[in-house]
């Protein structure tokens, strides 16, 4: 890997680029990196670089804190190791090249609070039960011009939803979009001014898990620095507002068993075997996933009923309510199609962890052969309350300690992480909810606006 490293940066100089991120998320979801010079790159592929063991407990707002037992002192060292073969050139940021990392200890084991680790060990198991995972994400951002303090108040277009001539504005950042995913490796399914204040979606093409995250990493570096060199900003976060339409990334995931699709619904419009026990599996723990997968404040605050975000665990076939859509397969699409996606899933969670327990709890579905209830059509927050008694449709946690609480009672989810990633994670969730505590839903919206 040195040698290959060693190749990639005599490239790379030559081509004027001058140093690397190496590039990872904390367990808020937020980006970190550190850039080596590029002369540095082969050693650091070797060796790893140096970063203090506290990011695994720093919450959403930079605070550390030391409620993890395991890491309650400032003392500690981690390796950072660029993964050579995801290395980019970064299209928007020429002088720059891109690579995530694995934390390593400093003796080169794999550190137990390594997200991305923890991701390739259920890509290991679901190989050894002989199945194989596609997964993408859908990406919802809201634009404004540089410099604004909010988005309600400085919207970077003025819509209609869906409507090509509210994006003529942002014609030019559209296009350093559409360039820059594709020098960057990155494949954009399509593009649109989605139905939030000044929002825009894209989609990612499905790729395998540990791609599909690493690709999210990356999508957001170009994302923003496409909308910096065209005096933009984005908020990935959640919530840019209290009453809009929230940011959801959409976890779409698909899984196949010697290059079959579990999740074909042969022509029945719903699936079955397999693919419905797959189904099951995410339905059973989905308030458990939904700590991981959507774990922030804000993260609660999004999964309102009306919002297309999943406030209610129920399944639905192309259902938009619900925080599971079936997505079949047509003889028009083909089989491979077929998908599930999770709505209850956005920038505050790490994408290696939510896919990482995604798979879990989906690969535990099929092993369990997990029954799937009726598809619900409609929107359960239109039922009284008896109505959805009756159904079974429970609501998802709307708080933090709602969030823990279904961690506590899926051991099949929590143990995903393992105990001391699983601590750090917890530490940091009560130190977010502790800084939340005191303050209204403006300033919690307000205060994680650029974090992402
Ligand atoms: N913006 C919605 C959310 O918060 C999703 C809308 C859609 O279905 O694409 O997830
Ligand atoms: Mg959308």
């Amino acid at each position: 890997m040195t040698k290959a490293a060693s190749a990639a940066a005599k490239d790379f100089a030559a081509a004027g680029v001058g140093g690397v991120h190496l590039a990872w998320a904390d367990n808020n979801g937020i980006p970190r990196s550190r850039i080596v010079p590029i002369a540095g790159l082969a050693d650091a592929a070797s060796r790893g670089v140096g970063a203090t063991s506290l990011f695994a407990v720093f919450d959403s707002h930079d605070a550390i804190t030391y409620g993890h037992a395991g890491l309650a002192t400032p003392s500690g060292d981690v390796r950072l190791v660029p993964v050579v073969e995801r290395l980019r050139r970064l299209a928007g940021q020429p002088a720059l090249a891109w690579a995530p990392v694995r934390q390593l200890t400093r003796s080169g084991d794999p550190w137990p609070y390594c997200q991305r680790a923890v991701l390739e060990a259920q890509v290991a198991e679901a190989a050894r039960r002989g199945l194989e995972f596609r997964a993408g994400y859908e990406l919802e951002f809201a634009v404004a011009p540089a410099g604004s303090a909010d988005v309600v108040s400085a919207p970077g277009h003025p819509g209609p939803a869906y409507s090509p001539h509210a994006l003529v504005g942002l014609d030019g950042f559209v296009a350093a979009l559409l360039h820059d995913f594709a020098a960057n490796g990155l494949r954009i399914g399509q593009l649109h001014a989605e139905y939030g204040v000044a929002q825009v979606e894209l989609s990612l093409a499905a790729t395998d898990p540990v791609a599909a995250a690493d690709d999210q990493l990356l999508a957001r570096q170009t994302i923003h620095a496409a909308a910096h060199a065209h005096g933009l900003v984005v908020s990935f976060a959640p919530l840019v507002g209290l009453g809009s339409a929230g940011n959801g990334w959409h976890l779409h995931t698909s899984v196949r068993r010697k290059g079959r699709n579990l999740l074909d619904d042969n022509g029945t419009g719903v699936p079955d075997g397999d693919g419905a026990a797959y189904l099951a599996g995410l339905l059973r723990d989905l308030p458990a996933l939904t700590a991981i997968t959507a774990p922030s404040v804000p993260s609660t605050l999004r999964l309102r009923p009306g919002f297309f975000a999943g406030a209610y665990a129920f399944w639905g076939v192309e259902n938009r309510e619900a925080p599971l859509r079936y997505v079949p397969g047509s003889p028009l699409l083909g089989a491979d199609h077929a998908n599930v996606e999770l709505k209850t899933s956005d920038a505050s969670a790490n994408p290696y962890l939510a896919l990482a327990v995604v798979l879990a709890a989906g690969m535990a579905g099929i092993e369990d052969a997990a029954a799937l209830p009726e598809p619900i059509a409609e929107d359960p927050g239109g039922w009284t309350e008896g109505e959805r008694e009756t159904r079974g449709v429970r609501r998802l946690p709307a708080d933090t300690a709602g969030q823990d609480a279904a961690l506590t009672a899926s051991p099949r989810v929590a143990g995903v992480l393992g105990d001391d990633l699983l601590g750090a994670f917890r530490a940091v969730r009560a130190s977010d909810a502790a800084w939340a505590a005191d303050r209204t839903a403006d300033e919690i919206v307000a205060a994680h606006l650029w974090r992402y």
